[in-house]
């Protein structure tokens, strides 16, 4: 991860060709963003963390009266075809870069907030064949004596056990309020609410992926009632057909393909959260159960 052919030397932003675990290549980036997240991920690197450097490449840029985003990667010759959506005439539109219908990458101009679906849509079309998924075990009952603070779950051919952050795992389960640990890898909250109390800098997450969380209907009915867990499932399960959290558990999985990624809610017992269907669902690529 960032380490160059010497194994005491990390490099990180323009002066880096290093790889990129989605394009599958080594790239130099020479932006801002780049050198931005590249450098903490090359020191997480460096304490031994598991890290995985797999952010698109992106810049922005202005031009006289147009400001633009750029999403994605592809070679000046790397593309068979360039579709816009709006129109360049006013200014405002979207062009998108294309090889065998996928979209390799995305520039807005003049059009805001859409880097966060430009990449998503970058990622999906990236996607790889899908490894042989394990063998879904007919029950998927959460362990419950986990809630000790700093522990985690792990996905285990459909059920979660409890384990010690030392160990590794794919897709794992905690409180937004434990530290960070290096076995976490990806902290992903998942909730849509921002956790009572807590900074941003505390939560020290690598994402707030607020768009996967139930419903507020779903959560009131809820309310954390053990007794409620499994007809809990079940809804949120049906909610994630959404088109909107579809997309957001499409991004996670992607995600998770790479690196450990630990779904973090704010509840006291994540052990009946909706992180631990997810976890199941990312785990197993299957919420039978
Ligand atoms: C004119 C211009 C416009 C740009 N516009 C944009 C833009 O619109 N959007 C965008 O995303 N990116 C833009 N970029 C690119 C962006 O600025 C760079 O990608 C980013 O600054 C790279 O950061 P870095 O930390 O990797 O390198 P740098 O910012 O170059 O930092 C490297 C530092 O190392 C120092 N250094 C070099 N050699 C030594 C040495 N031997 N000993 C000690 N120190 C040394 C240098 O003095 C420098 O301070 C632009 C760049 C330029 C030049």
């Amino acid at each position: 991860m960032l380490r160059s052919s010497d194994p005491d030397v990390y490099a990180a932003g323009d002066v880096a060709s290093a790889f990129h675990p989605l394009l599958d290549r080594h790239i130099r980036v020479e932006h801002w963003a780049n050198a931005k997240h590249a450098g903490p991920a090359a020191a997480r690197a460096m304490l031994g963390q598991d890290v995985v450097f797999d952010r698109l490449p992106y810049f922005f840029t202005d031009q006289y009266d147009l400001g633009m985003e750029y999403t994605g990667y592809t070679e000046p010759d790397g593309y068979h075809q360039v579709v816009v959506r709006g129109d360049p005439d006013s200014g405002e539109f979207i062009a998108f870069w294309l090889t065998d219908r996928r979209v390799r990458a995305g520039m807005n101009v003049n059009i805001w907030d859409v880097t966060d679906d430009i990449a998503r849509l970058v990622r999906a079309h990236r996607r790889r064949p899908r490894p042989a998924r394990r063998p879904v075990h007919p029950s998927h009952r959460p362990v419950t004596d986990g809630s000790a603070a700093g522990a985690r779950w792990e996905n285990e051919g459909g059920h979660l056990r409890g384990i010690s952050p030392a160990e590794g795992a794919r897709v794992r389960v905690g409180r937004v309020y434990d530290e960070r640990t290096p076995a976490d890898g990806a902290r992903v909250l998942v909730d849509r609410i921002w956790p009572r109390g807590l900074s941003k800098d505390r939560a020290d997450l690598d994402e707030w992926c607020k768009k996967i969380a139930p419903s507020t209907q779903l959560r009131r009915w809820y309310g954390h009632d053990p007794a409620l867990f499994e007809e809990f499932g079940r809804r949120y399960r049906a909610e994630l057909d959404d088109p909107e959290r579809a997309e957001a558990l499409e991004h996670l999985r992607e995600m998770a393909r790479y690196r450990t990624v630990t779904l973090l809610t704010a509840t006291k017992h994540p052990e009946i959260s909706e992180a631990v269907v997810l976890a199941d669902l990312l785990g197993t690529g299957n919420g039978a159960g």
